[in-house]
């Protein structure tokens, strides 16, 4: 039996929307791209939604639209994809870390204020696995200090905490459409927001800076563009706009399909004493992006599920120990004892609709085999 890490759910609709964009004249940015952004925004409660090419640059623009720049300090977690903070690399700022919860591998907000400095400008939490993170604490220490708050949701799309979700607490929030998140166009970002003065600096910013678009000349009257700020080549193309636009009515169904399998595991696994689970909290729904399982021996246990055919990943080893940020910082092990204690020991297990009970049955009593000697 060989199960994947990962299946995607792209249907015949979904195909047929690429078709049809395939078979028309606008491939780039243009009217399907306008399309997905409004259907995002209401989809998550949020005014305005501007797409990108990832959500390592809806980061960066982010960043860039909340003024942040160099010498600027950005407080995040480093159990994160390397992504989180190579963005504040990009505007020259310094990711300071501050150690996650042991529980629920979210930042742990009480430690955030002691982080904060005169050079501080904004914080970057990170939804992890598909839990929001504490975003009323987070907001409340952001206005207190007048910073901005910047979401990572690229495990969040479907996360919903008390009564919010993602990008209701935060002045952004960036999503990633990567090729295994649970909303996927292969590549592909966008960012939320409710203050709509973040939407036309950051749509100039993702395409060079430029004041008009190649939409605008081809269906308007043509008009010169102009450039006054330096911008990036970070749009979303309506190739990939085409392939969401369906997925977006299948994302609540999809997510109880996660769910389920999501409560097999976790009450497979939690009757194993060999086994951690990741705590979701009462007052919380999970997204359910990646399910992990924390093991003693972490890597013997990885090798063994990928001998058995099991598509494994590990999600995440610390940002701060990465040999950059190390080096440039200075950052060490025992700095971050829970992100190091979650890094050292977890492995991420195959979960998507597609999986199969006979795929799951062989998960679950592989990673007891292989855990338990
Ligand atoms: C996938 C991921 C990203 C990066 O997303 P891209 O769209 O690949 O740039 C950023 N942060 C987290 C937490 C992720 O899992």
């Amino acid at each position: 039996m060989k199960v994947e890490f990962y299946k995607h759910n792209l249907d015949i609709k979904d195909i047929q929307n690429v078709v049809d964009v395939l078979k028309s004249t606008f491939l780039t940015t243009g009217n399907v791209v306008s399309d997905f952004e409004s259907q995002f925004a209401e989809f998550m409660q949020a005014k305005h939604c501007i797409t990108t090419s990832s959500c390592t640059s809806a980061l960066h623009l982010s960043l860039i639209a909340a003024g942040v720049t160099k010498d600027d300090e950005v407080i995040t977690t480093p159990l994160s994809f390397i992504a989180t903070a190579n963005a504040i690399e990009y505007v020259g700022a310094k990711p300071v870390f501050v150690d996650v919860e042991r529980d629920t591998g979210n930042i742990d907000a009480s430690l955030i204020s002691n982080k904060v400095t005169k050079r501080t400008k904004a914080i970057i939490p990170v939804h992890l696995y598909g839990q929001l993170c504490d975003m009323k604490s987070i907001s409340q220490i952001a206005k207190k200090h007048n910073l901005v708050v910047i979401e990572d949701a690229a495990h969040a799309v479907e996360s919903s905490r008390e009564n919010y979700v993602a990008g209701q607490y935060s002045d952004l929030s960036c999503f990633s459409f990567y090729a295994t998140k649970n909303l996927t166009s292969g590549e592909g970002g966008a960012i939320t927001t409710n203050n709509p003065k973040y939407v036309t600096p950051l749509k100039k910013l993702r395409l060079h800076g430029m004041s008009t678009t190649a939409i605008d000349r081809y269906s308007k009257k043509y008009s010169h563009y102009d450039m006054d700020v330096l911008g990036w080549k970070y749009n979303m193309t309506n190739v990939q706009a085409a392939m969401m636009v369906s997925q977006l009515t299948q994302l609540r169904a999809r997510l109880e399909k996660r769910e389920k399998i999501a409560q097999r595991y976790e009450s497979a696994f939690s009757k194993i004493k060999e086994i951690e689970l990741i705590k979701v909290l009462p007052n919380s729904n999970s997204a359910r992006h990646l399910f992990t399982i924390l093991t003693k021996d972490r890597d013997a246990t990885l090798h063994k599920l990928q001998q058995r055919n099991i598509g494994v990943a590990v999600n995440f080893n610390p940002i701060h120990l990465m040999t950059y940020y190390k080096k440039k910082y200075g950052y060490k092990l025992r700095d971050f004892p829970n992100a190091e204690y979650i890094g050292a020991k977890t492995i991420t297990l195959p979960l998507y609709p597609k999986l199969t009970k006979i795929e799951q049955d062989y998960v679950i009593k592989s990673v007891i085999e292989d855990v338990v000697i």
